[in-house]
């Protein structure tokens, strides 16, 4: 017979959900994770798979990012399976003195923090990305980074738990809560399947508000649609992940404006992507086709950047809601629901999935009694 009863409960199979059931599991918790789709069908399945440190926040979120950039950069050797797993730097360009000083304040500080930046002018940048339109730079801010390939990390983390006894069913969407006064006990399932668990943890991105709402909390996870094409694979053109300035001044802001962000796969292909539009109220119902206006604005910024891109084809576009949280802070730890926890609206993700799968662990100990 198949047990429904579990010490944790985990909603979400994504880079939180995965990180955070392995963890639990590998401590000796009894876990399930619940996925409504399949695994790594989200955000986390269809993204750059960045390591970024330059992405972080001050204070919590920063200090998180730099613990959990060392793990990270580990986790071939932590999961024992190959990740694609290389060191990548990441170039923030800017076209114009207001850009540029933009760049020079925000990481100042962040330097003060010991975020190892630097500042590069146009040749500097020529030097490390031979194919780029130096003429239409100011500089960048730099720093050395990594990547891997987003699902197989998901995977990896999913797999590993198995091995310690994680549980996982995919095409289980929860659509409500079990309560016993005003303690949740476990979920119930679109089909009606009960799931029992003494804590129950909210991983679900950009659908951690939605989650919040079935319960009676406010969960202040919102998303916007991020939009990205792949193009056909060619020899090695651009060796560092690049966004532009006005990526992370208009990131996440849903102001509509395109906002690049690039870099070429170990395969040989191009991503690009942007996340400037806001999507509709309900993430269930998000066009999966990204809008003709920004993958023509990508296309042109691209090609802006690098010339030589003119002539690749596009062999893929997608999009898929991404959360964000509008003071850029995580929401994460126990809810004011006895037995409701939440991970969700993290800024940088594949860097911290460990911290994150660690802490989380720590806190359903203390809340385990
Ligand atoms: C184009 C693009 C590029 C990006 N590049 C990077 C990058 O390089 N590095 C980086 O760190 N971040 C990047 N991001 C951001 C990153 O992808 C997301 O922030 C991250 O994937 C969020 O992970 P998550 O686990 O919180 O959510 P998700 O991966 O979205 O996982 C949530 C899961 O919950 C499931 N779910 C929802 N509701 C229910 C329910 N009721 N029952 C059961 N399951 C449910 C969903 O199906 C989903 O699989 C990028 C984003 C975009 C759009």
């Amino acid at each position: 017979m198949i047990s429904n009863s579990y010490d944790v409960i985990v909603i979400g199979g994504g880079y939180f959900g995965s990180s955070i059931s392995y963890h639990l599991s590998k401590a000796g918790f009894k876990t399930i994770l619940l996925e409504q789709k399949e695994i790594a069908s989200g955000s986390s399945g269809a993204n750059y798979g960045c390591i970024q440190v330059q992405d972080s926040n001050m204070g919590i979120s920063l200090e998180r990012t730099l613990r959990g950039f060392k793990e990270a950069m580990q986790l071939e050797k932590t999961l024992g399976c190959n990740l694609d797993l290389r060191e990548m730097g990441s170039l923030i360009v800017a076209e114009n003195d207001v850009e540029m000083s933009e760049l020079v304040k925000l990481y100042n500080s962040k330097r003060d923090y010991g975020l190892p930046v630097e500042f590069l002018d146009p040749r500097a940048i020529k030097k490390i990305e031979p194919y780029i339109n130096e003429s239409i730079l100011k500089g960048a801010s730099y720093m050395k980074q990594g990547r891997l390939t987003p699902w197989k990390l998901v995977y990896a983390f999913v797999n590993k738990g198995k091995e310690y006894g994680l549980n996982v069913r995919e095409g289980s969407k929860v659509v409500d809560y079990i309560r016993v006064g005003d303690v949740i006990k476990g979920v119930v399932l679109e089909n009606g399947d009960k799931i029992y668990g003494r804590h129950v943890i909210i991983t679900a991105g950009a659908y951690s508000k939605k989650l919040g709402e079935l319960a009676g909390i406010g969960i202040p996870v919102d998303y916007i649609k991020g939009e990205a094409l792949v193009t056909e694979a060619v020899k090695p053109m651009m060796f560092n992940y690049l966004s532009s300035a006005a990526f992370f001044t208009d990131a996440h802001g849903g102001s509509g404006n395109c906002a690049l962000a690039m870099m070429q796969s170990h395969d040989g292909n191009f991503l690009l992507g942007e996340t400037g539009s806001a999507g509709p109220k309900d993430p269930d119902t998000i066009n999966r086709l990204p809008s003709k206006l920004h993958l023509r604005e990508m296309g042109r910024l691209a090609t802006r950047y690098y010339p030589v891109l003119k002539d690749l084809k596009i062999i893929r576009t997608f999009s898929v809601p991404s959360p964000y949280t509008q003071d850029l802070e995580p929401v994460f730890g126990k809810t004011e629901i006895e037995g409701l926890y939440v991970a969700a609206g993290f800024k940088s993700c594949v860097v911290i999935t460990t911290v994150i799968g660690q802490e989380m662990t720590d806190i359903i100990k203390k809340n385990d009694n």
